[in-house]
């Protein structure tokens, strides 16, 4: 066995629809070495970077997804993310892409491997400054980032002349932890977020500029909301649901705008997606007309491009700071993946798997 031995995480227990993912429903397999002579037309071998652990994953462990849009996780069998940085590191006949090229998945699905074999259709090429880690694009320059621009852009309705007051719920992770700063430089005049932890709070307000943040593991969350939000709340980016969006939603003004985002808080009990809410938050809702939409990041393709253009401007001009809790080895991954939904992270959770040689 050496050092460098090919590597693969498989999905070997599900939770139950009403479970807690544990690190033992995955396990890390020595898997075989891709090789050149194995390539055909077109395709290429991928060294993994960073992976991505996401929420999302958590319907995947699920029989069935209950999205049209993600397939669930077969048992004993390699396991499929959600997204992923790597170098090119061989090439077969017509690949659009060289040795060296630095690429992330084009349909967001990326193996837990070490190293695999790929289509060059499936991967687009990536170009980063050369002082950004590559793990950049998982935690901002990617679906993470785009999640938090333009679920702000297309459901926010946020207008810079009402100085409105912009609150985030699972404020310290990867799509909050961006959302309240770029709230922020789309024009709200106060912004408070919600985590789990008064380190997390702290990061919130000496590093990320927001105004005030709350620990809902805490008691009288209410209270300190309404402290927080004197003018009331105009507009939600919506993490996690359950009962701190309940909270929130009671603190709401009128015509005030929820951006359905995820709602994490439920994910590991057997509901449909968007869960059910409480009778007296939707009766709120329809008296005081607040627009609470489903947002998705994968319909909107057509505005990926200009996203991710401001994205980088925004991170360049250091306007836009971006927090990552990185666990290093391709084998911790399944242990990434637990403690990002037990709230272990601050900013994006990612794996680094290898080194970039080119
Ligand atoms: P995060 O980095 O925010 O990690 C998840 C966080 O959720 C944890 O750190 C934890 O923080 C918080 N959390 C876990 N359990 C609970 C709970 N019971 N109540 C409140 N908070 C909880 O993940 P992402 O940024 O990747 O995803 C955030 C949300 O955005 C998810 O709901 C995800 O499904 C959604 N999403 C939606 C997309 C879309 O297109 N609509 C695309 C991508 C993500 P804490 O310490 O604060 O509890």
């Amino acid at each position: 066995m050496t050092q460098d031995e090919n590597k693969v995480v498989v999905f070997i227990r599900r939770p139950g629809a009403n479970g807690i993912p544990t690190v033992d429903c995955f396990a890390t397999e020595s898997c075989p070495e891709p090789t050149e002579n194995e390539l055909t037309e077109g395709q290429c071998i991928i060294k993994s970077l960073y992976l991505s652990v996401d929420p999302a994953l958590r319907c995947m462990m699920n029989e069935s997804t209950g999205v049209n849009y993600i397939s669930p996780w077969e048992l004993n069998r390699p396991i499929k993310g959600l997204g992923g940085i790597g170098e090119v590191l061989h090439t077969a006949v017509n690949c659009q892409l060289s040795v060296g090229d630095l690429v992330t998945s084009a349909d967001m699905i990326w193996p837990w491997s070490k190293r695999f074999v790929s289509d060059d259709k499936a991967m687009k090429k990536v170009n980063l400054p050369n002082d950004q880690s590559p793990s950049i694009v998982l935690s901002c320059l990617g679906m993470i980032g785009l999640t938090s621009l333009l679920g702000i852009q297309k459901k926010g309705r946020i207008d810079p002349s009402k100085k409105q007051t912009l609150v985030v719920s699972g404020a310290a992770g990867a799509c909050g932890s961006l959302a309240g700063q770029i709230g922020r430089l789309e024009g709200c005049q106060l912004v408070v977020g919600i985590c789990g932890s008064e380190e997390k709070c702290e990061v919130l307000v000496n590093q990320l500029g927001f105004d005030a943040a709350v620990n809902y593991k805490t008691p009288d969350v209410a209270e300190k909301l309404k402290a927080s939000c004197p003018n009331g709340i105009d507009v939600y980016f919506d993490n996690v649901g359950g009962l701190v969006s309940d909270v929130v939603i009671s603190q709401m003004n009128e015509n005030g705008s929820v951006i359905l985002c995820g709602q994490i808080a439920v994910y590991n009990e057997d509901l449909p997606y968007p869960p059910p809410i409480p009778q007296e938050t939707q009766d709120a809702l329809n008296q005081r007309n607040i627009q609470r939409d489903r947002f998705t990041v994968v319909n909107y393709p057509e505005d990926f491009a200009g996203g991710l253009q401001l994205l980088g401007q925004w991170v360049q001009e250091g306007r836009l700071k971006v927090l990552e809790t990185v666990a290093d080895g391709i084998e911790n991954t399944g242990q990434a993946f637990v403690d990002m939904m037990n709230g272990r992270n601050t900013g994006k959770q990612l794996i680094k798997v290898a080194e970039r040689n080119g």
